[in-house]
C-alpha cells in the first residue's frame, strides 16, 4: 500500500482512518459520519490541521503538553538516547542511567518523603501498580484484610481494568464488568452540580465525611487507601470547596489509611505548584504521575511512594512490572522536560503571572448569559453552562447537549475546548502567553454567543 502523508487530501485521510482506526472514547460510526479532524503539526500552543487551519489548543493535547509543542531539545534528547541505548529492561538485576536519574530527580521534586519511584508507561498503568502496591503493602504489614480502596464517583484514574475500577465513571463501569471487587465509591465534591441548598463550605465538609462513613461501613480494619485527584480533571475540572481537603486529611490520619493523590493532571505545574498536593495542602503516601511528566512527548508514568511504603515493599519481591517500566527514551525525555520546566522557571511563572491573568480573564466569562460559575486553579479551569444561573439549574435537554453544541462552536472557531457534560473545560499549555489567553477568551466568548443562539433556535434554552 502507499502510505498517506500530512499533505494528502483530507477526505482520503479521513476515509482511511475510518476504515481501520478505532478511536478511544468514541462512537465509531458517529465519527465516520462526521469525519475526524486531522492534526498535522503543532508549534507552541497552536495546532495545524490538514485543511491548514490554525487552532488554539486550550487543552494541551490531553492535559499533557505542558511545555507546548515543538521543543527541539526534547526531540534531540530522544534521538541521542535511541542511538545510545534505545531499550533495556530494569527487571533482572539491571538498570540504566536515564531511569535512575529520573527517579532521583522526581524524589528531589516530590514533597516530603516521597522518594521512590515505580515506573509505568501511562497513568492507567501507574494506578494499576498502586492498586497492587497498596494491597501488597498491607499484606506485608500483617494486615491482609485491608484490601478496600475508596475512590469517588466521577473521579478519573485511567481506563485499564484496575484503574477504570478505581475511577468513578459510570459509563465505563457499564461496559466490561467493572468495577472489580474491593473498591468502594463515595460522592464527589461538586458543589455547583450537587450542592443543593448547602453553602460550598458545608457541602465540602459533608462530602468529605462520606469518606468516614464509608470507612465505618466497610470496617476500618478493611480500609486500605483513599485515592483522589487533588482537583478532578476529566470529571469536568471540579474544584473542591476549601473545607474539603482539610476534612479528608483529618479522616485519613484518624483511620490510618493510605492516601493516593492522582497527580496525573495536577502534577508538574498545572496548578501553579509542582504538585497539586502542594496547592491543596495534602500529604499523600503515593502520587500517581504521567501526562505532564514528559509534556506528552513520550508515554511515561509512575508511582512516587514514601520511604515507609518503599521499605515495606522492598522487603519482598513485588511481582509486578511492565516491559517499558522506566523506558530509557521516555525517561530521558522526561528528564529533559523537567530540566526545561526548572531552568525556564515555568512553574513560578504560572503561579505568579500566567495563572492569575488567566483566572481574571476566565472568570470574566461569567458575564456571559450562558455561564454560571467559573472555577479555575492554576492552569485548569471550567465553566458551568446553565439556562438559569440563580438556581444553578441544569438544562431540560439531556445532560451534555449544550456542552456538545458549545464544543462544536469552539471547534468551528479554531479553539480546542472540551466539554464534560455541560461544563466547558480548559487546560492550556503552561507556556501560553497573555496575548494567547486573550485570543482564547475571545474565541470562547464568540463560541458561547453562537451556542446560545443555536440553543435558543432549537428551543433548548430552558431549565
Ligand atoms: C489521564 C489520567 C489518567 C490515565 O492516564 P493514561 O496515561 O491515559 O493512562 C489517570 N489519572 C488521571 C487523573 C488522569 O487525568
Amino acid at each position: 500500500m502507499t502510505l498517506l502523508t500530512p499533505n494528502s487530501p483530507t477526505a482520503e485521510l479521513q476515509a482511511l482512518d475510518a476504515a481501520h482506526h478505532m478511536h478511544p472514547f468514541t462512537h465509531g460510526q458517529g465519527l465516520r459520519d462526521k469525519g475526524a479532524r486531522v492534526i498535522t503539526r503543532a508549534e507552541g500552543v497552536w495546532l495545524t490541521d490538514s485543511e491548514g487551519n490554525r487552532i488554539l489548543d486550550a487543552m494541551a493535547g490531553l492535559w499533557c503538553v505542558n511545555l507546548g509543542y515543538g521543543r527541539r531539545e526534547l526531540a534531540d534528547v530522544a534521538a541521542r538516547q535511541m542511538m545510545e541505548l534505545p531499550f533495556y529492561n530494569t527487571f533482572f538485576q539491571t538498570t540504566h542511567v536515564p531511569a535512575l536519574n529520573l527517579a532521583a530527580k522526581l524524589a528531589e521534586l516530590a514533597p516530603g518523603d516521597l522518594n521512590h519511584v515505580f515506573f509505568a508507561s501511562s497513568g492507567s498503568e501507574a494506578n494499576d501498580t498502586n492498586l497492587r502496591l497498596v494491597r501488597t503493602y498491607w499484606a506485608e504489614k500483617g494486615q491482609p484484610e485491608r484490601q478496600v480502596i475508596i475512590s469517588r464517583w466521577n473521579g478519573y484514574h485511567g481506563s485499564s481494568v484496575g484503574s477504570g475500577s478505581l475511577g468513578g465513571m459510570k459509563g465505563m463501569h457499564a461496559q466490561g464488568g467493572l468495577p472489580i471487587p474491593g473498591i468502594a465509591h463515595i460522592d464527589q465534591p461538586d458543589w455547583w452540580g450537587e450542592g443543593g441548598e448547602m453553602t460550598p463550605e458545608e457541602f465540602g465538609r459533608a462530602r468529605a465525611r462520606q469518606l468516614e462513613e464509608k470507612i465505618r461501613e466497610i470496617g476500618p480494619e478493611k480500609a486500605a487507601a483513599f485515592i483522589a485527584e487533588p482537583v478532578q480533571g476529566a470529571g469536568g475540572v471540579i474544584v473542591p470547596p476549601e473545607t474539603y481537603w482539610p476534612e479528608i486529611r483529618r479522616i485519613v490520619d484518624e483511620y490510618g489509611i493510605l492516601l493516593i493523590a492522582d497527580e496525573v493532571i495536577c502534577g508538574f505545574g498545572r496548578t501553579g505548584n509542582w504538585f497539586g498536593s502542594q496547592t491543596m495542602d495534602i500529604r499523600p503516601d503515593i502520587m500517581t504521575i504521567a501526562k505532564g511528566l514528559s509534556s506528552g512527548y513520550q508515554p511515561i508514568g509512575g508511582s512516587i511512594v514514601s520511604d515507609e511504603i518503599a521499605a515495606v515493599i522492598n522487603g519482598t519481591e513485588f511481582n509486578h512490572g511492565y516491559t517499558y517500566s522506566g523506558h530509557p527514551v521516555a525517561s530521558a525525555v522526561a528528564l529533559e522536560n523537567l530540566r526545561i520546566l526548572e531552568e525556564e522557571q515555568i512553574v513560578e511563572t504560572v503561579r505568579t503571572r500566567t495563572a492569575p491573568y488567566l483566572k481574571e480573564r476566565f472568570e470574566s466569562l461569567t458575564a456571559h448569559p450562558l455561564v454560571g460559575e467559573a472555577r479555575i486553579v492554576g492552569m485548569m479551569g471550567s465553566i458551568a453552562l446553565t439556562p438559569d444561573k440563580a438556581r444553578r439549574a441544569p438544562f431540560a435537554a439531556e445532560a451534555g447537549t449544550a456542552g456538545l453544541i458549545t464544543r462544536e462552536r469552539c471547534f468551528a472557531n479554531n479553539l480546542v475546548m472540551r466539554h464534560v457534560g455541560d461544563r466547558m473545560i480548559v487546560s492550556p499549555p503552561l507556556v501560553i502567553s497573555q496575548g494567547e489567553i486573550d485570543t482564547l477568551i475571545e474565541r470562547a466568548w464568540q463560541s458561547l454567543d453562537e451556542a446560545q443562539a443555536e440553543l435558543a433556535a432549537q428551543g433548548l434554552l430552558t431549565a
